[in-house]
């Protein structure tokens, strides 16, 4: 699928418009403590790579985040896997912020390692984090620890979204992720990873999960419709009401 001609001729296309920038949503997973001292070493040691002096492993907490994965959410858009082993390979440095810290954009964390994780026909990129044992960070390390924030949001922009109907880049085809058309359900696929801004923790809970929601469907319906507009007029005011309505 992912190595079709006719793909690479439509991404060749595309590459003249600009790069779409989202959110995914993924979650906290929980480190077992039996894996955890098992990889003591080798985690100081990536996570080191980022410090200026060494830290001792007390002077730091360490979270595994499920990130995205290869399967079709519910937003209709889906990883190739070629495009998870680039986020793999983006996201170690990258910073973790707080979502609702109004205070600013200062990092709490910092992603220092990520492997591909493989179940079934299920693959999912698996980033670690660190965050300094500071007396400011105690409060969001214990939230994280305790269950409470465990709800992600990963910014991300790529190159491309493809449509899975006619191959198309989405922005120029008129087929609606979600619909379907023939026997064919219309999703797409997210090609040419360009860069993982950063991640952030977000508490779980209604509002929580709100905040996720909105925060993932704006960019996405909304620049998605926009694009639309600006890329062929005459369906402006069609393709606005079918977004609308999602
Ligand atoms: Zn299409």
């Amino acid at each position: 699928m992912s190595s079709s001609p006719l793909s690479t001729v439509n991404y060749q296309l595309s590459t003249n418009l600009e790069p779409f920038i989202f959110r995914q949503a993924g979650r906290l997973v929980a480190n077992r403590a039996a894996q955890a001292a098992e990889n003591t070493d080798d985690r100081a040691g990536a996570v080191n790579r980022y410090a200026l002096r060494a830290l001792a492993p007390e002077e730091y907490a360490a979270f595994t985040l499920d990130l995205c994965n290869n399967q079709i959410d519910r937003h209709f858009s889906r990883f190739p896997e070629e495009e998870l082993e680039r986020i793999n390979e983006l996201v170690p440095g990258r910073p973790l912020m707080e979502r609702h810290d109004l205070r600013g954009t200062l990092p709490r964390g910092r992603f220092f390692r990520s492997t591909l994780h493989r179940e079934d026909e299920v693959v999912s990129v698996r980033p670690e984090v660190y965050v300094l044992r500071t007396a400011e960070n105690e409060d969001f390390i214990l939230n994280i620890e305790g269950g409470v924030y465990r709800e992600t949001s990963i910014g991300f922009s790529f190159r491309m979204p493809e449509c899975s109907v006619c191959g198309k880049d989405l922005r120029t085809c008129d087929h609606i992720p979600g619909r379907t058309y023939g026997d064919k359900a219309c999703h797409f696929i997210m090609r040419g990873v360009l860069e993982v801004a950063e991640g952030s923790v977000v508490s779980s809970g209604s509002q929580g999960t709100g905040f996720v929601r909105e925060d993932r469907d704006a960019p996405l319906l909304q620049g998605l419709a926009r694009a639309r507009e600006r890329f062929h007029q005459p369906i402006e005011l069609e393709s606005k009401k079918l977004w609308a309505q999602e």
